[in-house]
């Protein structure tokens, strides 16, 4: 029997929005997943921690978003583990949870990947799993392939750009837009919109929010 495969989809999804759907779901076909599981991450390694969202809500938006396809799955096994959210620990526990009869795919923005080799015991995570870097097209094309080019010997199961034209959708945008008042209808799920405005979230940036709960 085909080892079953498994999509991990890692991202701090501050907030989730159509492009990291439509990304999941574009990995999902193209690579014949069986599941894409998200893992908002807990305490994002790279983050400074006044600068993100409560996981908590950063989860349920991820929840909400994702409810209605079958083939995704969200796990809080970043936000459980204490410490900064490294992504070979989390790729080490799928593995061992799962056994070896499951083929992992970690999906994430290219930007991200193209840092790779600076994460936590890079050599060790670049083995134990498939990369699936995500793009808009044509953004950074060539120094992505570069990049791909100089890791991909080691990188045994392989690493893979895919192109994905809603990825013109950012969280970053989507977090100025609410804090100037401007609408996010169509950016993300009617579910996620109507939370972000009940929870009060990007009504003012994070670091501006930090600085004035110290004063
Ligand atoms: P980021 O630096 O905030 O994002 C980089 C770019 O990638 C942004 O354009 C972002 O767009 C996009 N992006 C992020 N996640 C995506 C996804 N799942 N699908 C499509 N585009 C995505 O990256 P991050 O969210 O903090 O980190 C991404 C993943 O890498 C996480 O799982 C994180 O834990 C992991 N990581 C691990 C280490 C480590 O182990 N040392 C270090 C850094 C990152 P949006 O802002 O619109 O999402």
């Amino acid at each position: 029997m085909a080892a079953a495969r498994l999509g991990i989809m890692g991202g701090t999804f501050d907030p989730i929005h159509y492009g990291h759907l439509v990304t999941a779901e574009a990995a999902r076909v193209e690579f014949r997943l069986d599941v894409v599981v998200f893992v908002p991450s807990g305490i994002p390694p790279h983050k400074k921690p006044y600068d993100v969202s409560p996981a908590e809500d950063r989860y349920l938006m991820t929840v909400l978003a994702t409810a209605t396809n079958p083939y995704f799955k969200v796990s809080r096994i970043e936000m459980e583990r204490e410490g900064p959210s490294y992504t070979v620990d989390t790729i080490r526990e799928f593995a061992s949870r799962l056994g070896p009869g499951i083929q992992l795919f970690f999906i994430t923005g290219a930007d991200a990947t193209l840092e790779i080799v600076t994460w936590k015991d890079s050599d060790e995570l670049l083995r134990q799993c498939s990369f699936i870097a995500a793009t808009r097209p044509g953004y950074q094309r060539e120094k992505i392939e570069e990049e791909v080019t100089r890791i991909k010997d080691r990188c045994p199961n392989g690493i893979y750009i895919l192109e994905v034209p809603a990825l013109a959708i950012s969280s970053t945008d989507i977090r100025r837009r609410v804090r100037e008042g401007k609408p996010i209808k169509y950016l993300v799920p009617e579910s996620v919109e109507s939370y972000i405005f009940k929870a009060g979230l990007y009504k003012v940036s994070n670091s501006a929010q930090a600085l004035a709960c110290e004063t």
